[in-house]
């Protein structure tokens, strides 16, 4: 098998190359190195079966040319983090629109499966939980980057099930909710490998808002492994399945877990979200995903608890 992996030398991309190859397989990845990395990619380089292609999803003759050649598609590339959305709204609305038109464009002409990675951010300001992949989006102003993020996620999974529906091509959208793990940087907003750094070098751990904001963290091999199965399973296609961790913690817990288990001394800040976004910034207070439908798909079942990818990832930042 030959997969095209866009966003292939990004934080999660990376770490599904790297699972491919394992599996024997050839893999193309298609990367801008905007936030991925050619470090990200230095081990899957080693292997004679992976090639780094330098180039944007916007570049339409690239991706016809390498659509072409490839089985299937893994499309990871997208501008992430909420930081990155709220600093370049423009740019990472042309990626995350445009640049998964380009994609679905060249797989619908080669008809080639295609699984794209879409977001929690669909949700919005639903804060029920656990959420079923049915349930309702509630969003505020598409002028808020937020919004405007969720709402361009939403428009590729319009565009990958109407591939579906109305010409036939096997598509599968994955819901990704708080997926963390080594080679995650903290400079777009993620949480986790920010507090790992700020406690690893004793600088305040900046938690935003009151901390009583509460997400479910995934370890990215086991994000990996059922992306794999949901390509290989007959029955997800046309389907949206979350995939997530359900084990519920608040940021200040975090921040607390995180100081232990690195054993800093730093204090807790607590910054208002005016400052550490923009003006009318509006958080999720909960994230919580229902993964009956993967478990039912693929027997989505995490193996990482978090203090274990905490560990992985201070070990990562720590170059061991
Ligand atoms: N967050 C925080 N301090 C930081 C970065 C993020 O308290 O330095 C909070 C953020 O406001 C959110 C949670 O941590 O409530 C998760 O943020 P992240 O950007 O990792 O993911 P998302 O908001 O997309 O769930």
């Amino acid at each position: 098998m030959h997969a095209l992996v866009t966003g292939g030398a990004g934080f999660i991309g990376s770490h599904l190359c790297e699972a491919l190859l394992a599996r024997g397989d050839r893999v193309t990845a298609l990367d801008d190195l905007s936030t991925g990395s050619l470090e990200n990619v230095s081990g899957a380089q080693d292997d004679d079966n992976f090639q780094l292609v330098v180039g944007s999803i916007l570049d339409e003759t690239l991706v016809d040319k390498l659509v072409e050649r490839a089985d299937v598609v893994y499309h990871l590339a997208a501008a992430v983090g909420v930081s990155l959305i709220v600093e370049h709204p423009l740019e990472s609305m042309r990626t995350n629109i445009k640049g998964t038109e380009i994609v679905f464009d060249m797989a619908g002409r080669y008809r080639k499966k295609t699984l794209v990675t879409s977001t929690s951010e669909i949700y919005g300001k639903n804060a029920e939980g656990p959420l079923k992949e049915e349930d309702d989006r509630i969003l505020g102003s598409p002028l808020k980057s937020r919004w405007s993020y969720s709402t361009a996620k939403a428009l590729d999974e319009i565009l990958a099930y109407i591939y579906f529906k109305e010409k036939r091509l096997p598509t599968v959208i994955v819901r990704l909710f708080n997926t963390i793990g080594p080679r995650q940087t903290g400079h777009y907003g993620m949480v986790v490998p920010r507090f790992v750094g700020q406690a690893l070098a004793g600088e305040p751990i900046t938690v935003y808002g009151t901390g009583a904001q509460s997400r479910c963290f995934l370890c990215v091999h086991d994000a990996v492994e059922a992306m794999i199965g949901l390509m290989e399973t007959p029955a997800a296609e046309g389907a949206v399945v979350n995939i997530g961790s359900s084990s519920e913690i608040t940021i200040e817990a975090l921040a607390q877990r995180v100081i232990e288990i690195v054993g800093s001394d730093s204090p807790i800040e607590h910054i208002p979200y005016d400052q550490a976004y923009e003006e009318g910034f509006e958080d999720m207070e909960r994230r919580v995903p229902d993964c009956t439908r993967a478990r039912r798909l693929v027997g989505f079942e995490p193996k990482y608890a978090l203090d274990e990818i905490i560990k992985m990832i201070l070990e990562s930042l720590q170059g061991r």
